[in-house]
């Protein structure tokens, strides 16, 4: 029997984005990248769950790369993460993803730094948001930030952010985000709670799941 197929080339993706993948020396789907990759690439809603570490930030930044017009001056990805760490690990991996593309802004936006150079970054334009929902939120609420070009809506360690209290401030960001959409859930474990928030904000997602060997 054989699994899926593992090369990036089986993807529909450009060229460029090709030779950047090879540059950085990812040679090969990481199991998850490769379960996942073609239904997100193909615009489904996704529950991914696989272990810390198995490539997850691709699974989700190279669709909503994909989706992108350079070329217009609004936020179409929001990225919702649990810690600023993340945040910002997320934001650098999306950054290296693409290097090949044209001038494509991403602006992190995270509790605990200071409003001002976020408000800035903001008034000079993004293509995408990464940030942790209360901040992400917080913009919302100062309209520095709109959601209404957004076609990409990713929840990232969906469990962590259920454990740390965030769904209240999840369910407010989503409800300012255009119904017709992609949604992409990411989750190192399936918790019940991951299931209610799918019913609620996602349509018809397909669930993925790479066993804890890979
Ligand atoms: P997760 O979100 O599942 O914890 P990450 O997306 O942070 O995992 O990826 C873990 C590491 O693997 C990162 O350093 C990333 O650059 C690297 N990586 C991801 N996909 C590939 C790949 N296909 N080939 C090689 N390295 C990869
Ligand atoms: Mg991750």
């Amino acid at each position: 029997m054989t699994g899926p197929a593992v090369d990036f080339s089986t993807l529909p993706l450009s060229p460029p984005t090709l030779a950047n993948l090879r540059q950085l020396g990812y040679l090969q789907m990481t199991p998850i990248q490769a379960a996942s990759l073609p239904a997100a690439l193909a615009g489904a809603d996704l529950i991914a769950q696989a272990k810390t570490g198995s490539g997850k930030t691709a699974a989700f930044a190279l669709p909503l790369l994909a989706r992108l017009d350079p070329r217009r001056f609004a936020v179409q990805a929001l990225v919702l993460c649990p810690t600023r760490e993340l945040a910002d690990q997320v934001t650098a991996e999306i950054r290296r993803l693409a290097r090949a593309e044209e001038n494509i802004k991403v602006v992190t936006l995270c509790g605990g730094v200071a409003l001002r150079g976020q408000l800035s970054s903001l008034a000079h334009g993004a293509h995408i948001v990464v940030g942790t929902p209360g901040r992400v939120l917080d913009h919302l609420e100062r309209s520095s930030l709109q959601l209404d070009a957004l076609s990409t809506l990713v929840l990232d360690e969906a469990d962590r952010m259920l454990d740390m209290g965030f769904l209240d401030d999840i369910a407010t960001v989503v409800r300012q985000c255009p119904k017709e959409r992609q949604t992409l859930l990411f989750s190192a474990t399936y918790p019940e709670g991951i299931a209610k928030l799918a019913a609620q904000f996602m349509k018809n997602p397909q669930q993925i799941a790479v066993a804890a060997q890979h």
